[in-house]
């Protein structure tokens, strides 16, 4: 039996740790900063038999109100950023657990294109990187892809702790959803972008927080995008076309504002979250024939 992780906390809350404010607690859970408090708690999960769930930002999760059995490695902390100019390059080496807005900064003082798509970004790079997060303007880069040259992650699926790289070309990037790496836990990445300074980098980011603040509900807890869009059409356009907007059930409301948001409106549980969730789907596929399909991603014991 492995030595307890330091810092290993019991019936922990997670509601605190994610955008929607709701949840239950985690059975066990370790807030890593370092490689080695990161493996000491894999470890210790692996003797005990505890399943393993990883946090990151948490602004694209539900977690069921039960909330969730086993240790939860929360990795906000787990945050380093080294950055270095080689071959007409900026080349940037990050633990996962690195704010999108630290990214943001880095690209902003060389005034790179990236940092107008990580304007309004939240979350940690790992957590863009398994979302292949990205923005809908036809800005470039759009997506995580684009900045993504490899990353490194840790595979425990075997009882030990395997390490494997992967290229970016050796991964599936989907719309959304990053495949090919899985099982495991994305330890760090290196992204890279030409150092091609643009001039007007700084006003571009300031344009998209303003359209994000005009456009979504941001004074209030969400997930940002429910629903992926369907091919060809808009989630959102769907959902307001089949009367949802400001639909309610307990403290979880579709957003009057974007229809694509469902917003904490105070109160919330996971259970009206999903509730409002699988009404807006049951409607837009009675009234469009549509499937809409979840972003965000469901942790804890849902059906
Ligand atoms: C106001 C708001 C606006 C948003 N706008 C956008 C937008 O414009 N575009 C967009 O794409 N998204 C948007 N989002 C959604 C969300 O911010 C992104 O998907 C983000 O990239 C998720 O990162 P995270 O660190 O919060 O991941 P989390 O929500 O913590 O996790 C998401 C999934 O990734 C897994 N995960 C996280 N880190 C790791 C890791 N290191 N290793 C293995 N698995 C990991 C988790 O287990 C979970 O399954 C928005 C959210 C909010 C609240």
């Amino acid at each position: 039996m492995k030595q307890r992780p330091s810092g290993l906390k019991e019936a922990w809350p997670l509601a605190p740790l994610t955008s929607w404010q709701v949840g239950g607690p985690a059975q066990f859970y370790i807030e890593p900063q370092t490689e080695a408090e990161l493996r000491a708690g894999l470890e210790w999960a692996l003797s005990e038999n505890q399943p393993i769930q990883i946090l990151g930002g948490g602004t694209n999760v539900l977690i069921h109100d039960q909330g969730i059995r086993g240790l939860v490695i929360g990795l906000r902390r787990f945050a380093k950023l080294e950055e270095q100019v080689s071959n007409s390059e900026l080349q940037l080496k990050v633990l996962s657990g690195t704010a999108k807005s630290e990214l943001l900064k880095v690209f902003l003082k060389h005034k790179l294109e990236p940092a107008v798509f990580l304007a309004g970004l939240p979350g940690d790079v790992g957590g863009g990187i398994v979302m292949n997060a990205g923005v809908g303007e036809a800005w470039r880069p759009r997506e995580f892809v684009e900045l993504t040259r490899s990353i490194r992650v840790w595979d425990w699926s075997s009882g030990k702790i395997l390490e494997r790289e992967f290229q970016r070309q050796d991964l599936h990037w989907e719309y959304r959803h990053c495949k090919g790496w899985q099982p495991g836990v994305i330890v760090s990445a290196e992204l890279s972008w030409p150092l091609q300074p643009q001039a007007d980098v700084l006003d571009r980011v300031r344009k998209a927080n303003q359209v994000r603040l005009t456009k979504q509900p941001l004074d209030l807890p969400s997930c940002g995008s429910v629903f992926v869009n369907p091919p060809g059409d808009k989630a959102g356009r769907l959902i307001e076309a089949a009367g949802l907007k400001a639909f309610r059930i307990g403290g979880a409301q579709v957003s009057p504002k974007h229809a694509n948001f469902i917003v904490n409106v105070g109160g919330a549980t996971a259970a009206d979250l999903e509730a409002v969730i699988r009404h807006v789907q049951a409607q837009v596929l009675k009234q469009f024939g549509v499937q809409l399909r979840t972003e965000v991603v469901f942790l804890g014991p849902w059906a």
